[in-house]
């Protein structure tokens, strides 16, 4: 076995430990495999392991990536979308986990419309206030979802989250529970979200007993980035 493949199981069956810990389906939780920095030839033998979402972070980068290796996979971006790529990140990715703002927001929907389709989004939450983090702040989030709700080329799947960096895992736990509450409060205002993005590499058990539906997972599938 590939030390890919051997990653790939390791992280399947965490996923399956964690939901079955949470008294979860673990088929609720789907794995975006975070292949930005990885080459090509890597990137297919994970697509050839099993691996059905890929998650890029620069759209140029993935641009080369999704020519090479084509659409076996869908394609999500996860990383800081610019204003003036939308035009190329609606024509290349399935979901962008990552919009950030209502100018974003009718940008991708003026692009979307042009290319005649919808796209699937998430919101991005900044919930630990750090200026150096992308996202939007929790109390603007019911306004950017209603904004989002009236623009008929977006579909707004739900919220994503990355918190800062800890060594210790369990120190994510509550922006993970945060991100939950929030999709329980927007329930009850009538804006029911489907999905949370949330969990990486290094926290993605405590993220899946939070919630999440889709954990973001680079280095522990791909080993470390250069
Ligand atoms: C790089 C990245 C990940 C994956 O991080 P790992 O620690 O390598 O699993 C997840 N989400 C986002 C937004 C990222 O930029």
């Amino acid at each position: 076995m590939s030390q890919i493949q051997e990653n790939l199981q390791k992280v399947t069956e965490r996923i399956e430990k964690a939901a079955r810990k949470a008294g979860r389906d673990p088929n609720e939780i789907k794995l975006v495999a975070v292949s930005k920095t990885v080459e090509v030839a890597r990137i297919k033998e994970a697509v050839e392991a099993g691996v059905s979402i890929l998650g890029e972070n620069y759209v140029q980068e993935a641009q080369k990536k999704i020519e090479e290796i084509g659409r076996p996979v869908s394609w999500h971006f996860i990383g800081h979308l610019q204003s003036n790529k939308a035009k190329y990140a609606i024509r290349l990715f399935d979901m962008i986990h990552s919009v950030d703002g209502l100018p974003l927001a009718e940008e991708l929907n003026r692009r979307a419309e042009q290319a005649n389709q919808k796209i699937k989004v998430m919101i991005e939450v900044n919930l630990s206030k750090e200026t150096t983090k992308f996202g939007t702040d929790e109390e603007m989030v019911m306004n950017l979802a209603k904004g989002i709700q009236n623009l008929n080329h977006l579909s707004l799947e739900g919220l994503m989250t990355m918190p800062p960096y800890f060594d210790l895992p369990e120190m994510s736990r509550p922006y993970y529970v945060a991100l939950r509450e929030l999709k329980e409060r927007m329930a009850k205002e009538g804006i029911p979200m489907k999905e949370l993005s949330m969990g990486m590499s290094n926290d993605y058990d405590i993220a899946i007993e939070e919630g999440a539906t889709y954990v973001r997972v680079g280095t522990a599938i791909f080993g470390a980035r250069k």
